[in-house]
């Protein structure tokens, strides 16, 4: 469940998540930005993209009470030190800048605003910029095609809170990636609090955890594909090569049925 928003200057508190860019030097298995499956496109924050947002975000019904920053590998942004600093006024509490940590130069480059620091998300090996994170889970697989009704509102909104990325605001870090997977718009020129039940009913977020944990476990020993039909038929139709669905999603359980038996 959520946790519960504290009152910063009258208005409840809430997490919040900068999306600097969808570039990254590795390209992890189960990556949940589709790094390495959709091309990352012209994507990264600008400075200007960062005052427009910080505008409207002094204007909404919330307060930020505290901020993760995330890409791809934000250290990639150019211009991540100035887009910090353009956030650092409005973030009431802890800013947390996600990295893969395997470019300490680019990471040495990168001014933080005072109190935001690093946190870590490495690799399995350093040295394999293909070696992933062992934590990863599958996460195309579509709640809807297993016959099952999430549960909104999901752990993750609570946890890591609403978005701005490059191409505007919307409810979740994988709002932006599943949105473009399944062609649905996501984002919106103003501050967005609630999550799109379009996007939602396909989202493996929207299970609870035990559940969720036995559809992993059931993945696991192959009774489940990895990517469930809806997902198979969006790859199919953003062209992405059946190579990368092979390496990247790890299909090595049953076959993905074909997009023609979708509901
Ligand atoms: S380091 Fe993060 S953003 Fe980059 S490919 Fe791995 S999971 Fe995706
Ligand atoms: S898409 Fe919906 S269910 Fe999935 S993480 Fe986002 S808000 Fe939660």
């Amino acid at each position: 469940m959520p946790r519960t928003p504290r009152l910063i200057n009258g208005k409840p508190g809430i997490a919040f998540e900068l999306q600097v860019t969808y570039r990254c030097n590795a390209v992890c298995k189960f990556c949940n930005r589709l790094v390495g499956v959709l091309p990352a496109g012209d994507r990264d924050m600008t400075p200007e993209d960062a005052r427009e947002a910080v505008r409207k975000l002094r204007t909404a019904p919330f307060s930020i009470y505290r901020c993760k920053v995330t890409g791809g590998e934000p250290a990639l942004n150019e211009h991540l030190s100035e887009i910090l600093h353009i956030f650092a006024p409005i973030v009431h509490g802890p800013g947390r800048v996600l990295t893969n940590a395997t470019r300490p130069k680019h990471r040495a480059s990168v001014e933080l605003p005072p109190g935001w620091r690093w946190r870590r998300s490495g690799l399995d090996d350093m040295s394999d910029m293909r070696s992933g994170k062992s934590y990863h889970e599958p996460f195309l697989i579509s709640p809807r095609d297993l016959r099952i009704e999430g549960e909104p509102p999901c752990d993750v909104l609570g946890r890591c809170g609403r978005v701005y990325e490059k191409e505007g605001f919307t409810f979740c870090g994988v709002a932006g990636s599943l949105g473009r997977l399944l062609d649905i718009p996501v984002h919106s020129s103003e501050p967005v609090l609630d999550p799109d039940p379009r996007v939602c009913q396909h989202c493996i977020h929207s299970i609870h955890r035990p559940i969720r944990d036995g559809i992993f476990e059931m993945q696991r020993q192959g009774h489940l594909p990895a990517v469930t039909p809806t997902f198979a038929a969006a790859l199919n139709r953003c062209n992405v090569p059946q190579q990368a669905q092979r390496e990247l999603l790890e299909i090595d359980g049953p076959e993905t049925c074909a997009p023609s038996t979708c509901r």
